[in-house]
């Protein structure tokens, strides 16, 4: 197989594997997710990196659940999962299996290790284990029912799968080594009692495997090739590594690699469920999550997660990457792929003094600068138009440039104008901008090079669509949200401003018929994506997907 243009240190082991013969010259990756939540911008790291050298080597990727938890597992997370691994390019094509599939082969597993005299049904319970296990520099406690017979051994554990005893009162325990300087290795407990509804088992089983026990026989099972894991199970390969020689079973190679940390972003899918359940945000969907799902509806692009994968690439040690980076890669893909529209979305009337009432003309824009196929589209233009309140200033600050007035400025794709004057409310607010035009400005015509210092965009009031606009901030307002006064948890570092509502938005009428999930950039303002959940037909609710440059220059610089 010829070496590929990615590389790492995990492709670097795969292709020396594939030198030295090692596993048959296959590669088999993996995506093992617990069900107990929905993917994250973490999760779609291992996924690209799991998937992606699948496919680069020829080799296979499975998806997997690891649904060895009754308690906290739902269907939805399972059906969630599945379309976001697909979303994201994870081609498992039918290899979707489930953890809890196998428990009648762990729980033989575990018959042969006790007849191996190597596992022992265990009455500590959980407080009585802990004061056992020793710490770092102290060794553990053998337990008193350390050394009873296999024959005793195997009945009580095949009492405890029947159902006699309470949850909490046994565990079957792999008899290693409570001296071991791992603790990993202190006779590690391989089997809970848990009287739980599991979400495929039903009532089948009331002792369920712990992660560690079931983690490597799940891979040994798929004959995964290189079981790809995050830095936190360093510690555990030794286990893996006893559990699978002493079942001299398939045994696949173990990798470690830094998981993504995101600045101003909480990856924690407990902290995540919680934000739901405390209803912070709408839903695991909700555009300022960091999960899949989130991004999708904001209106991400999977083309610009992935490629911001590949930027951010793997490593052996813990970092955290800047999320400019992932909104830079959005920025990227948005940019070369979007329809250009225009849109208004803090309204200010202008009216054009000298321009016929009742006539409409047509200009024509461009619909994509980076794509001279894309061609252009036809914009109404008339006498009343709307542009946004922030190109208006009656008094300008230096070097503002925007119409005031006396000033003129561009409209886009239509004439020059110069404002006359100003009709206020009784607040003194300003409630309109009367301009005159210049006839002779608009494309085609001898003005139309006339420069002037600033384009400002325009609605036409008459042809105008209605429409909301949702714009969204990061959620946290600090880079490191875990980071907070002492007592508080990171609840206390939301943005409160992180979703603003414009109700009263005006824009090109082609935009009213969007569909769900189609992106665009609105000139001068940003990418929008029509939200799939609560637009209708004809009235279609646009998200904020990104700004048009980063607006915190702070992060910006720091990252330069
Ligand atoms: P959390 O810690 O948020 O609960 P988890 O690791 O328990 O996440 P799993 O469902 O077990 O969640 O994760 C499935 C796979 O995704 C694992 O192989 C894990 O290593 C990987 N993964 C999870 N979080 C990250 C991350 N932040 N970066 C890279 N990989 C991750
Ligand atoms: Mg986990």
């Amino acid at each position: 197989m010829e070496e590929k243009e990615k590389s790492d240190f995990i492709r670097d082991i795969i292709n020396d594997d594939l030198k030295t013969n090692k596993f048959q010259r296959r590669v088999h990756t993996r995506f093992p997710p617990e069900p107990n939540g929905y993917l994250h911008i973490g999760h779609a790291k291992s996924i690209c990196l799991n998937a992606g050298i699948a496919k680069d080597f020829q080799g296979k990727f499975n998806l997997r659940f690891d649904d060895t938890n009754p308690s906290k597992e739902e269907q939805e997370y399972v059906d969630s999962i599945i379309e976001d691994v697909k979303w994201l390019g994870g081609n498992f094509e039918d290899r979707l299996f489930y953890a809890s599939d196998y428990f009648e082969q762990m729980y033989n597993f575990a018959v042969t290790l006790i007849k191996k005299g190597k596992a022992f049904v265990c009455d500590l319970n959980a407080d009585e284990m802990r004061l056992t296990r020793g710490t770092l520099t102290e060794p553990g406690k053998e337990s008193p029912y350390r050394n009873r017979s296999a024959e005793e051994n195997l009945d009580l554990f095949a009492r405890m799968k029947n159902g006699e005893y309470s949850n909490g009162t046994k565990t079957l325990r792999a008899k290693i080594d409570m001296m071991s300087p791992n603790i990993n290795l202190r006779d590690p407990v391989m089997y809970r009692i848990v009287h739980d509804e599991h979400h495929r088992q039903g009532n089948t089983w009331c002792v369920y495997p712990t992660y560690d026990w079931a983690h490597g026989i799940e891979d040994s099972i798929e004959k995964i090739t290189h079981s790809i894991c995050t830095l936190e199970f360093e510690n555990h390969r030794p286990l893996y590594d006893w559990y699978l020689n002493e079942l001299e079973v398939y045994h696949p190679q173990q990798i470690e690699f830094a998981r993504l940390n995101l600045s101003f972003t909480v990856l924690s899918k407990r902290k995540l469920l919680k934000l739901v359940e405390e209803k912070h945000v709408t839903g695991w969907d909700d555009p300022r999550m960091p999960t899949i799902a989130g991004f999708r509806r904001r209106g991400y692009t999977s083309a610009s997660i992935i490629n911001f994968c590949d930027m951010i690439g793997v490593a052996k040690r813990d970092s955290t990457i800047d999320v400019s980076l992932l909104e830079y890669s959005i920025r990227e893909d948005l940019n070369k792929h979007s329809q250009r529209a225009m849109a208004v979305l803090n309204p200010l009337k202008l009216v054009l003094t000298n321009y016929p009432e009742g006539k409409t003309e047509d200009c024509h824009a461009v619909n994509n600068p980076e794509d001279e196929a894309s061609g252009t589209r036809s914009v109404p233009f008339s006498r009343e138009l709307f542009i946004d309140q922030d190109d208006f200033k009656e008094v300008p600050p230096p070097k503002y440039y925007r119409l005031s007035p006396g000033m003129e400025v561009r409209l886009k794709y239509a004439y020059i104008i110069k404002c006359e004057s100003v009709v206020k409310d009784d607040q003194g607010n300003v409630i309109e901008v009367h301009c005159t035009y210049d006839p002779d400005t608009k494309s085609g015509m001898a003005g139309a090079n006339r420069k002037v210092k600033a384009t400002v965009h325009w609605i036409s009031a008459a042809h105008a669509k209605d429409v909301e606009v949702r714009l969204y901030d990061r959620l946290f307002v600090k880079e490191n949200p875990d980071e907070t006064e002492e007592g508080k948890d990171f609840l206390s570092n939301l943005n409160s401003g992180s979703l603003q509502i414009l109700k009263n938005c005006k824009v090109e009428p082609m935009l009213a018929n969007a569909e769900a999930g189609q992106g665009f950039q609105f000139e001068r303002t940003g990418y929008f994506s029509v939200d799939p959940k609560d637009s209708a037909n004809g009235t279609p609710v646009f998200n904020r997907v990104v700004t048009l440059k980063d607006t915190w220059a702070k992060i910006e610089q720091k990252y330069r």
